[in-house]
């Protein structure tokens, strides 16, 4: 009986920090590995996350073609198999739980995710979940209401089994093959289908009160990059509150590559997004791995103002991401209210000069956003705008090598590459060789094989068991 309350006290103890342990340890191995030019005071890789994760191999086949698709070309010779899912998602998930602790988001992503049935999608999730995941479910978002409300809701009781669902949506000119619009000319004709995925969340949460969060993705060639404005202008009410943009990279099937897809530079694709964004983004307040991977602002629109959530010019702004970071470290935000409360006061007890600190943070931020009274009549809807820039196989197959086995490369091509790998941010889990593997290297190098391997594992037709006696 002693023992058990003990127990149940250490648990709390453990629950009400602010940082668990576990997070504690993985943060510090992280930060130890990181290269020292990415260990900049901005840096939060490290110190407030361990990175984002993503599956692989656990449903490789996709119904849409892409130009460019990241994923090898037998991966269409993949059959989906909701009980491999299952079990390579448990296990990829389990190692994560052990190599980078709890509250890390986690992308179920793969071939298309929409082709699992509703009950092997639920799975997966709540597997990820019980591994102390973040789930987010990638999807092109060609599915009907029917397999969003199949997915929330228990088959038996007809009540919500989820209840928070977390997609990105992927939408963008080069995708071919979706319902109701098979080849796409411009971004515009695809505006209605945006519209019609966030209408499904927004009906399920009014019909069943199951919330969502909702991003919208879009991989940029010479072909779109100019209408990343009006994109962006055009969706910005819809519902999605994240914009991430990937510039097109040569790898996976090669029978998709088209255009060249370094004609432009990622300062070009950001300039277009602030265009689109219609303020000045703030991506340098805050980092995470290598800012030729990654750029993200973080901000607010108030009516038609934009306010960024840290202004990158202000050393105030600088010294309260600091002490945010200080105090509360990788602290998981999203908790039921009591556990909340009690990690936000350990967190202010341990640094309590933070409360002062964050007093005049929050003042600053009314004031960008135009002050008390426009807050009072407009409610803030947080937007999120991220790049993300995958890079060539060709450049990564011969730096993943030399990293391997433990040599920086001479060619300087190849070296940043090196870099850029060593500062992921994005890791995929292979608990059979022990490894947290770069998504870059994942498509570039491990893929290929993999999809060879599953294609004989789970063949398209299924081979009917030979009858008894024969
Ligand atoms: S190395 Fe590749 S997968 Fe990792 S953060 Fe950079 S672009 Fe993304």
């Amino acid at each position: 009986m002693l023992s058990a309350v003990a127990a149940r006290l250490r648990d709390l103890e453990v629950l009400t920090r602010p940082e668990h342990p576990d997070l504690t340890a993985a943060l510090a191995t992280r930060w130890d590995e990181l290269p020292a030019h990415v260990k900049t005071p901005n840096q939060m890789l490290g110190r407030r996350t361990a990175g984002c994760e993503g599956t692989h191999g656990v449903f490789p086949r996709c119904n849409l073609a892409c130009t460019p698709c990241y994923h090898s070309k037998d991966a269409n010779r993949v059959r989906t198999d909701g009980e491999h899912t299952r079990r390579e998602i448990d296990s990829q998930m389990a190692f994560l739980r052990e190599q980078r602790g709890p509250g890390q988001n986690a992308q179920l992503i793969g071939g298309e995710v929409s082709l699992l049935s509703p009950d092997d999608h639920f799975a997966a999730l709540d597997a990820m979940l019980r591994h102390g995941r973040k789930p987010m479910s990638m999807s092109h978002g060609d599915f009907d209401y029917d397999y969003l409300e199949a997915l929330a809701l228990d088959p038996v009781s007809g009540k919500p089994r989820v209840k928070h669902l977390s997609f990105a949506g992927h939408f963008d000119s080069m995708m071919y093959g979706r319902r109701g619009i098979k080849k796409v000319d411009t971004e515009d004709q695809l505006h209605e289908h945006r519209r019609r995925f966030c209408a499904m969340f927004q009906r399920l949460e009014r019909e069943h009160g199951v919330t969502h969060y909702l991003a919208h993705n879009m991989t940029v060639t010479p072909r779109n990059i100019d209408q990343i404005p009006a994109v962006l202008r055009a969706c910005r009410d819809m519902g999605f509150r994240m914009f991430s943009f990937q510039p097109a990279a040569f790898v996976g099937n090669t029978n998709r590559w088209k255009d060249d897809y370094r004609e432009f530079s990622t300062d070009r694709v950001w300039e277009k997004v602030e265009e689109g964004a219609g303020a000045r983004l703030h991506p340098n307040a805050f980092q995470i791995g290598d800012v030729r991977c990654n750029r993200t602002a973080y901000g607010s629109y108030v009516g038609e103002r934009y306010a960024p959530l840290l202004d990158e010019d202000d050393p105030r702004d600088a010294a309260a991401l600091s002490g945010f970071v200080d105090t509360f470290g990788g602290m998981d935000f999203v908790a039921p209210a009591p556990v909340l409360a009690a990690r936000l006061l350990r967190g202010y007890a341990r640094n309590h000069r933070f409360l002062v600190t964050s007093a005049s943070f929050a003042a600053r931020f009314v004031k960008r956003a135009g002050g008390p009274r426009a807050l009072l009549r407009e409610r803030p809807q947080a937007v999120t705008y991220v790049m993300h820039a995958f890079m060539d196989a060709k450049d990564v197959r011969p730096a993943w090598a030399l990293l391997r086995k433990g040599v920086m490369s001479d060619d300087p091509r190849i070296r940043e590459t090196q870099e850029r790998l060593q500062a992921c941010s994005y890791a995929m889990a292979h608990p059979e060789t022990d490894e947290l593997v770069p998504a870059c290297a994942q498509h570039s190098v491990l893929d290929p094989m993999e999809n060879l391997r599953l294609q004989q594992e789970l063949p398209l037709v299924q081979v009917a068991p030979a009858p008894v006696g024969a």
